[in-house]
This record gives structure tokens, sequence and C-alpha cells, in this order.
């Protein structure tokens, strides 16, 4: 078995350094990554070197099953949980999946800036809002004192 490995390999790395050249090095590198490779598919194991991490990886990071670029919309917000649409997902986010907000950016690897957790028109009205009542704070004050 092994023997027929060999020969294999002897044949392979003998067509290749007729077709380019080969320092010493690399055709000892060569015999032993082709034998390897030979061996390895004759004992039927697949390299899971290159596999591994990808797969590691994605069961940390879901995918999400809506597009990015719809989950955040004038109107409302998309839950990459459950598919939902509504205005803020935060007590949503708590209530229907257990999950705080950091927890389901890490989990679809999001990015808080790029997509919040409130859709548009909520978060305008939102700093409106705010803006309207800190303008109307300050000129109160401004009254007040002189
Ligand atoms: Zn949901």
């Amino acid at each position: 078995m092994a023997t027929e490995v060999l020969k294999l390999t002897a044949q392979i790395v003998i067509s290749h350094a007729s077709m380019t050249e080969l320092t010493p090095k690399e055709l000892v590198e060569e015999i032993k990554e082709v034998f390897n490779l030979l061996t390895s598919l004759e004992e039927g194991v697949v390299a899971p070197v290159v596999a591994a991490p990808e797969k590691a990886k994605e069961e940390v990071v879901r995918k999400p099953s809506v597009p990015l670029d719809e989950i955040v919309k004038d109107k409302y917000v998309v839950c990459l949980e459950c598919g939902k649409k509504m205005r803020t997902l935060k007590a949503h986010l708590r209530k229907a999946h257990h999950l705080a907000p950091a927890d389901y950016f890490k989990r679809y690897s999001l990015d808080p800036k790029k997509y919040p957790l409130v859709c548009k028109e909520y978060s305008e009205q939102r700093r409106k809002l705010a803006k309207e009542k800190g303008l109307g704070e300050r000129g109160f004050r401004r009254k007040a004192t002189t």
C-alpha cells in the first residue's frame, strides 16, 4: 500500500519537476506534500484544517435571515430573531428573546451605529424632542436670569 503511494508520489513529482525547475529543498517539500496528500486521500481523510475555523465562527455569529440593508427603515426595524417589524426592538428583544441589545449585536455581528434598534422616524422624533426640550429649558433659564 505504502509502496504504491510512494511510486505515485515519485511519478507526480517527477512529472512536475520536468515542467518546472525545483530547488532540492522545494523538491523535498513537494515529495512530502504529495505523499501526505495521497496517503490521506487513500485513508479517506479529508484535511479538516481549512474548514474548522470557518465552522466555529458560524456557530457564534448567526447569519441574518433578512438582508441587512432591509432591517432599519423609516417606519420600522426588523427583528433578526423572528422577523417581526416594530418601531423599537429594545423591549421586544428582552421580552421575546431574552436578549440584551449588546448580545443581539454580537450574535449577528452588527454595528450598533449602523443598525440601531429603533426605526429612523422614531430616533428622529426622539432627537427632535430632546432638542426642543433642551432649547426650551435653556430659553427658560435665560428668561429667568435676565
Ligand atoms: Zn423578535
